[in-house]
């Protein structure tokens, strides 16, 4: 399968990028983005600090530094404001920015963590639907690249799992 669950952090996993939930400073923050900015070292914040951050919706290519991954997209997430506000779309385009980036620059594996579903808010079944739905048509688009949506609990891994499953049976 191209596209699978994983548990765990995101930061142990050994493909070409792991994507990292940013803000749009770029420039570190809690959740999944100090824990890839801790395990990857002082290297990407030094090179964050020459992109001059990133807008909602779009993502941006670095070095991986000292984690296993070969390098990180950055992408910034939707704050969920109740859902009226552009939320399905903005993240649609996290997912399909990044893919994008990955297969532009010849990637063979990366690896999504479940944007804005922390302090940003998003519901996570909606935003495991979105994800789920957009990495799919962004695969049929392009080249063989395998895609793994990493799960922190085994919860989320399960409301992960049953978007994809969702997913197969509409095929
Ligand atoms: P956002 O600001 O986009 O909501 P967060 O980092 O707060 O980003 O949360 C996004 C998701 O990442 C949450 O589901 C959270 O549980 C998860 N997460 C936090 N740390 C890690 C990690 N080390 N590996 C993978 N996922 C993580």
């Amino acid at each position: 399968m191209p596209l699978r669950v994983v548990t765990g952090s995101i930061t142990d996993l050994d493909v070409d990028a792991v994507v990292n939930a940013a803000n749009s400073t770029l420039l570190g923050g809690g959740g999944v983005d100090g824990a890839i900015h801790r395990a990857a070292g002082p290297g990407l914040l030094t090179e964050c600090r020459g992109l001059g951050g990133c807008l909602p919706g779009q993502a941006k290519l670095t070095g991986g530094y000292d984690l296993k991954a070969r390098s990180v997209i950055h992408t910034v997430g939707p704050v969920w404001r109740g859902g009226n506000r552009g939320e399905d779309a903005v993240l649609a385009s996290c997912y399909r920015e990044a893919m994008r980036i990955a297969r532009a620059r010849g990637l063979r594996s990366i690896a999504f963590p479940a944007i804005s579903t922390g302090v940003y808010g998003f519901p996570k079944t909606r935003a495991a639907r979105i994800a789920a739905r957009t990495i799919r048509d962004e695969l049929k688009a392009g080249e063989e690249m395998e895609v793994l949506l990493c799960a922190f609990s085994a919860p989320d891994a399960a409301i992960l799992q049953a978007a994809l499953d969702d997913l197969n049976e509409e095929n």
